[in-house]
Order: structure tokens, then sequence, then C-alpha cells
């Protein structure tokens, strides 16, 4: 591939396909998790707090996210300013509601920006709900989790299998809701034909297999297909959380001659 096959997103010959479910999972009263898939925004929020005030958090989140949705261009700076205005809006309102006080999100997606006079993808989270990137056979995790467990693995103190089991597996180490507010990490990079993100909450990260994710992607060419049945598949492994997935395939003309066979040219950390 030349790099003239750069996939232009917002323009005609890029078509982007998407598919979301959200699911209250086998043991949860309440779905808390939120999501929004409109408008070049994709993102999934996480809410914590009792009596449904994880819910308001999840929601403010991504209502604020959606605003994005009619700004094009954005530029990176954009989407930080948007997680801290969410942030200021959740504090509000758990102010104004002694119930929800307390109350918090994480919160992973994708949008695009535009930088150095092209499109880009920008990925972004605060929290343990994650976003993967697919291209042809190669699945990579692009967010980095926010999590006590993630940091004692970076620090060789845990392995990923341990993690798994770990006593302060659910504990987050930034979300939203918090005073000083948490800097989200945003990755910017340039798309590339025939890639799909999924973006998820830790009730499909924690049921499923990073295997078993991406043989089902790679399995289901329809996104609500694909995302139908990741959450069967965290259905079926206990459905402990509520669990949330977004599909977002993204196809050019010149798909036909991808055969998934380029290295990507994406700076994913
Ligand atoms: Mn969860």
């Amino acid at each position: 591939m030349s790099p003239t096959h750069y996939a232009s997103i917002t323009t005609a010959d890029t078509r982007i396909r998407v598919g979301a479910r959200s699911h209250v999972g086998r043991v949860r009263q309440l779905n808390e998790d939120s999501f929004v898939a409109e408008g070049y925004v994709y993102a999934v929020a996480d809410g914590m707090g009792g009596h449904a005030a994880g819910e308001v958090a999840s929601q403010i989140a991504v209502l604020t996210l959606r605003d994005l949705g009619g700004n094009h261009p954005l530029r990176p700076d954009d989407i930080v300013d948007n997680i801290r205005e969410s942030n200021r809006r959740i504090l509000k309102s758990a102010g104004s509601r002694p119930e929800t006080e307390g109350m918090g999100t994480t919160m992973a997606g994708v949008t695009v920006v535009r930088t150095g006079g092209a499109d880009h993808w920008c990925v972004f989270n605060v929290g343990d709900s994650r976003v993967y990137r697919l291209l042809g056979n190669r699945m990579s995790q692009v967010t980095h989790d926010h999590s006590e467990v993630r940091e004692l693995i970076d620090a060789g103190l845990i392995t990923v299998d341990e993690a798994k089991k770990h006593p302060l597996r659910n504990v987050i180490t930034r979300s939203l809701g918090t005073d000083p507010g948490p800097t989200p990490d945003v990755w910017v990079f340039p798309p590339c034909p025939g890639e799909r993100f999924l973006i998820c909450s830790d009730g499909l990260s924690n049921e499923v297999t990073d295997r078993d994710i991406m043989v089902t992607l790679r399995e289901h060419d329809d996104p609500q297909a694909a995302a139908d049945e990741l959450v069967e598949l965290a259905l079926k492994a206990g459905g402990r959380d509520n669990v949330t997935v977004v599909v977002v395939a993204v196809d050019t003309d010149q798909d036909d001659d991808d055969d998934g066979d380029t290295a990507p040219r994406a700076h994913l950390s």
C-alpha cells in the first residue's frame, strides 16, 4: 500500500458502520454503563455509586461527549476539554443531589480529530474501560487501564493471570467525578483502511479473553452481529457485571486489496 492509501475518515469514500449493545448482565439489578455511537463519537462509560448514581454519572459523561459530534473538525485538546467539562458536570450534579454523592464513571472512546491537515483517530480513556484496535489478524489494546492491578503488573509485582483474581482488581486509579479532575490519556494516530475498534466496559474484558474477543470480531463482518456475540459470550461466562460494547468498522473504496498484510502505521503504545 502506498502512503496515499490513507483513509480520509470524514469524506464520502469512507463508510463507518457501527454496532453497539449494553446489557445489565446476570447478577446486577441495574445497568450503570452508558454508551454513545453517533457523529464520529464512540464511547463507553462505566458508572459507579449506589442507588443508580453510577448510571447518572455515566450518562452525563457520554451525553457531554456527544455534544462534540456536531463540531467537526475537532482538535485533540477539544476532547480533553470535553472530559474536563464532564467532570465538572458530574461534580455539580452530585453536589445538588445528596443521594448521588461520590458517584463517578470511567470513560473510553474513539473520535476523529484534525491534525496536520488530515483526519486522525483520537483514542482516549479514564479508568479501566478499554479501546481495542483490530487490523487484519492483529488486535491490540490501545488504552492503558488506570487500575491498581495494571500498576502492579507494570511494576512487575504480579502477572496478568494473577491480576484476574487479585483483591484489588476492581480498584481504578482514575475516574470522572473527582476533585481535582482526572487527566485523560489520549492517543492520536492516522487511520488505516480496514481497521476496527472495539470499545468496552470491564464487564466484557473481565469475562472474555482477548483471544476470544479477537476471534469474534474477525468472525462477524457486521459490527452489530459482532457486538451481540461479544455480549453473549460475556453472559455465558457469568455476566457478573454490566457489559457494554461498541464496534466501529471503517470501510473504504480501496478495501478490496486490503488483505491485512500491511503493517499498521498507527503509533500504539
Ligand atoms: Mn463494570
